[in-house]
């Protein structure tokens, strides 16, 4: 060690030398700076290299003090004179050449009168000084902004990098700064924050892109590019002053800090490349790492959602601890309180049905690293739900400490559920082509000809023969000779329009023949080219023969219809005539092609047409069958009176679609029958014969009488006006009685009319009151009549009511006439009644006649039945009368009462208008 070195380092520890040797060795005249100062502390002579670098280096006329070559601030270490120096180390700050302080150590020491002050340069040593502080400053600046990016929350990373970035341009006054990252696609560089001070201008934006002429820096070195020399860096500081500093990784340059309207040199000069490299890591490398971080935190977030929407998610196996680790998607989608299970429980958690084989599965993937791919079904932790499909698919990776298992699980519920309901439905298909009476059919298209390819199961059961067999001059020798022409026409057709049906025979196995109805199209491809047939054979021979039955049928009864003597037509309900037959034509005296379109009503009076209808609405599907008697009035023709039965033909829903009838001219015997009731009526005005000579006899006698005595006035001359006028009125209303007495002979005596009229029964008793009354009277019958005051109407003939009621009482009064000759005393009465409700009026003829036989009861109504003697009784008068009532829609019965036979008329009442 040199005695240079030795107080080089005592000054440096800046304590005043302790021996004698240092000051001597300092004395040297070639180091440093000595000064001679007087008691008074005033320079006397200068002395040494360093006296050149003062601003004053020539020594004045007259000493001046030592503070005078000082700059102010360090005139305060050498207050007062020197000797109060002594022993204190001295730094002394003297005006150096060109302003630049000169920074010097030492002390004095005392020499001969004076003081000796010895001093050394110690300018590079505070230089050292202040760049160590500046560059700790640094340090913790960096250790500062590196603990913020890398404590601060995600969410506060942009707002905390600024603050950094604003706290550096502080720090360091730099105005415009910036990271520059990798931009997305890792292609070029990208603002990614920055900061401009609040007088600066902007340079950047986040987020600017900056291409990559960037990377054609990173050749330079980091002293090149923080002393801004490459030419390129004016591109980015808008041709100001600037400079970059690269942030390093493994990969290469990752990050750029770029400084604008800035000169290292100037403003930091402390600074070295080191620092700067070391600031930059310190904001890059947590930036980047916070990034990354949120980076993979998107990824995850991205990937869970993923998982969960797909019901997807990661498995692994730890086989040494037989434990499964489960996404916790997965787990909680399963229901699973814990990702992480037992092997065990985990298979718990599989079907039975599939426990097995995954578990052997596993244990191949563990033992063997054979890859795992399996669709299982999973258990749902509730167990009401149906469990769930998964593709499970596994893989070893790596080896040795670092081998792994692990796979993903996704669900495939959907697609499972479509599989299986798709093999349903083909298994339902198949099941329904089999078990198809249809044989479905293929034939494939080879140069205009159609060869069986395909024959669904039900051809054998069905022709007896099985494709292997068939080809296409089989067919066609299996086709009924008749049909062959169909069946080519067949081919034809299909292969020209695309679609076809055809029926013909064919013959099976055992040489018998079935009707096929055959339908099939043909299939193109995209060129529109014929590729194959497709088709179906239905047997249809019931249907065809039931067919060919009904048609025959229909021939057989049409041919019955056509000749049957009976009048047969079909109508609607309108009454417009379908069809009529031949007889009816005849009847009507057309030809049968003119009978349909007429309305039958045009041959019915207004009244029988209405009563035709209503009958026709009384039809339904139970009751479809109606028979009445009907009135007919053909043009040019007599009446005409038919027995006509009704069937109604309905549809599905009970409408009445058409009237099928059949009709029998029943003319001729309403005629007799007309005859039949006249004659009885004749016969009965002939028992009344009696009963009316003397109705008629009594005003003669009464007229007679009154003449008589007229004449003896006359004769006597005694003959007042009022005494004539009196017995010619009575004379006159003698005559009328008479008069009416004869009328209703002559009424009554009279054919019905034809067309039944609506009348009151009442009007009927009346009438055979006023013929028979007075007649029952004179052979001492009482007749008894009861209340006759309602108004109701009735549908008939009055006079043949009357007759019904005429032959009643007559037959009453024989039985109590008959009874009378046997017991004098005997007092005979006849009783006539009526009452009514709402639907009928019923009109009761009772006497006291002791009744009739109950073993004849049954038969007195039928004709010819009489107990009176021969040429006494007809037996017509109860069947004639039945008849009638009858034909009044009404009913004709009688019982025996306790007096004698007891007849009752009960007649539908017609509705009141
Ligand atoms: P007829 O009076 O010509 O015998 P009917 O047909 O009128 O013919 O009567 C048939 C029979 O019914 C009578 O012969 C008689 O025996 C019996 N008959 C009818 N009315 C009565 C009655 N009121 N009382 C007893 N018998 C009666």
């Amino acid at each position: 060690m040199s005695a240079g070195d030795t107080l080089l380092r005592r000054l440096l520890q800046r304590q005043p030398p302790k021996t004698l040797i240092a000051a001597q060795a300092l004395s040297a005249p070639g180091v440093g700076l000595h000064i001679q100062l007087d008691a008074a502390g005033r320079v006397i002579d200068l002395a040494g290299p360093l006296r050149h670098a003062l601003t004053r280096q020539a020594l004045h006329a007259q000493p001046v003090l030592l503070r005078d070559y000082l700059m102010p601030h360090s005139c305060l270490s050498i207050e007062g004179t020197p000797a109060d120096w002594l022993g204190h180390s001295l730094d002394l700050d003297f005006h150096g050449l060109g302003d630049q302080p000169l920074h010097l150590r030492g002390w004095v020491q005392p020499q001969a009168e004076g003081w000796l002050l010895q001093l050394l340069d110690i300018g590079d040593l505070l230089l050292e000084r202040r760049q160590a502080r500046n560059r700790e400053q640094c340090q913790l600046l960096s250790s500062q902004i590196s603990e913020q990016l890398r404590l601060c929350s995600l969410p506060r990373l942009p707002e905390v990098m600024a603050e950094q970035l604003r706290i550096l341009t502080q720090r360091l006054q730099i105005p415009c700064i910036a990271v520059a990252l990798l931009d997305d696609q890792e292609q070029g560089w990208q603002v990614h924050q920055h900061f401009s001070a609040a007088d600066a201008p902007q340079l950047w934006h986040n987020g600017q892109r900056l291409g990559t002429g960037l990377d054609t820096l990173s050749g330079c070195t980091p002293q090149q590019l923080i002393r801004g020399e490459h030419p390129r860096l004016n591109d980015y500081f808008g041709n100001a002053e600037g400079f970059v500093v690269p942030y390093h990784d493994a990969q290469g340059v990752a990050a750029w800090l770029l400084c604008g309207f800035y000169s290292v040199q100037q403003r930091a000069p402390d600074l070295n490349h080191r620092d700067w490299l070391q600031l930059m890591a310190a904001l890059a490398a947590p930036l980047l790492e916070r990034l990354r971080e949120q980076r993979h935190h998107l990824h995850l977030e991205r990937l869970e959602a993923l998982q969960t929407l797909l019901g997807t998610g990661w498995w692994e196996l730890f086989s040494d601890r037989h434990e499964l680790q489960l996404a916790p998607s997965l787990a909680s989608d399963l229901g699973l309180d814990h990702g992480r299970l037992p092997v065990r429980d985990w298979l718990e958690q599989v079907h039975p049905a599939d426990r097995e084989e995954l578990n052997a599965r596993l244990l191949d993937l563990r033992n063997n690293s054979a890859p795992l791919l399996l669709c299982t079904r999973v258990l749902r932790a509730d167990t009401a739900q149906s469990p769930t499909w998964y593709r499970l698919q596994g893989q070893a990776v790596g080896a040795g400490i670092h081998r792994r298992i692990i796979g993903f699980m996704l669900d495939i519920s959907d697609i499972k559920n479509q599989q299986q309901s798709a093999a349903m439905a083909h298994a339902r298909l198949d099941n329904l082509i089999a078990s198809s009476p249809a044989v479905i059919y293929v034939q494939r298209y080879v140069e205009g000809a159609l060869q069986p390819t395909f024959f669904s199961d039900s051809l054998l059961p069905l022709l007896g023969f099985s494709l292997a067999e068939c080809n296409p001059a089989m067919l066609v020798e299996r086709v009924h000779p008749d049909d062959r022409n169909q069946y080519f026409e067949r081919t034809r057709q299909l292969l020209r329009q695309g679609s076809v049906q055809a029926r013909y025979r064919m013959r099976d196995s055992r040489g018998d023949y079935h009707w096929l109805l055959d339908e099939a199209r043909l299939l193109r491809d995209d060129l529109g080219l014929p590729v194959e047939a497709v088709g179906l054979w239905l047997d249809v021979t019931e249907a065809t023969q039931a067919a060919e039955q009904v048609r025959q049928s229909e021939e057989r009864y049409r041919i019955l219809v056509e000749d049957s003597p009976a009048m047969i037509c079909r109508y609607l309900p309108d009454l417009t005539l379908t069809f009529g037959n031949r007889p009816l034509a005849a009847y009507l005296e057309c030809e049968p092609q003119a009978l349909p379109g007429v309305n039958l009503g045009s041959w019915m009076s207004p009244e029988q047409r209405e009563a035709f209808v209503s009958r026709l609405s009384q039809l339904s599907p139970e009751f479809a069958v109606s028979t009445a008697e009907i009135n007919l009035q053909l043009p040019g023709r007599e009446h005409a009176w038919w027995i006509w039965s009704d069937r109604g033909v309905f549809d599905d829903q009970g409408r009445l679609l058409e009237i099928q009838a059949v009709a029998r001219d029943n003319t001729e015997v309403r005629r007799s029958q007309q005859q039949l009731t006249q004659s009885a009526k004749m016969a009965t005005l002939g028992e009344m014969a009696t009963g009316l000579a003397h109705e008629i006899n009594q005003p003669l006698n009464v007229m007679r009488m009154a003449i008589v005595n007229v004449l003896k006035r006359l004769g006597n001359g005694d003959v007042q006006v009022d005494y004539l006028t009196e017995k010619l009125k009575r004379i006159d209303t003698q005559v009328q009685r008479a008069a009416r007495v004869v009328d209703h002979m002559r009424v009554f005596g009279r054919r019905s009319e034809i067309e039944q009229q609506p009348f009151n029964p009442l009007q009927a008793i009346e009438g055979t009151l006023a013929l028979l009354a007075e007649g029952m009277r004179g052979k001492g019958l009482e007749l008894r009549v009861g209340e006759t005051g309602f108004d109701v109407q009735v549908r008939g003939h009055v006079d043949q009511l009357e007759q019904v009621l005429i032959n009643l009482m007559v037959n009453a009064r024989d039985a109590l006439l008959a009874r009378r000759e046997a017991d004098r005393q005997f007092q005979p009465w006849i009783a006539l009644d009526a009452e009514r409700d709402a639907q009928h009026v019923r009109l009761w003829v009772e006497d006291n006649g002791g009744g009739i036989d109950p073993r004849l009861l049954e038969r007195i109504f039928e004709p010819f039945f009489t107990t009176k003697p021969v040429g006494v009784g007809t037996g017509l008068g109860l069947s004639v009368s039945y008849g009638i009532v009858q034909n009044m829609g009404g009913r004709l019965s009688v019982t025996n009462s306790q007096y004698g036979a007891r007849f009752c008329i009960e007649l539908p009442v017609l509705p009141q208008v």
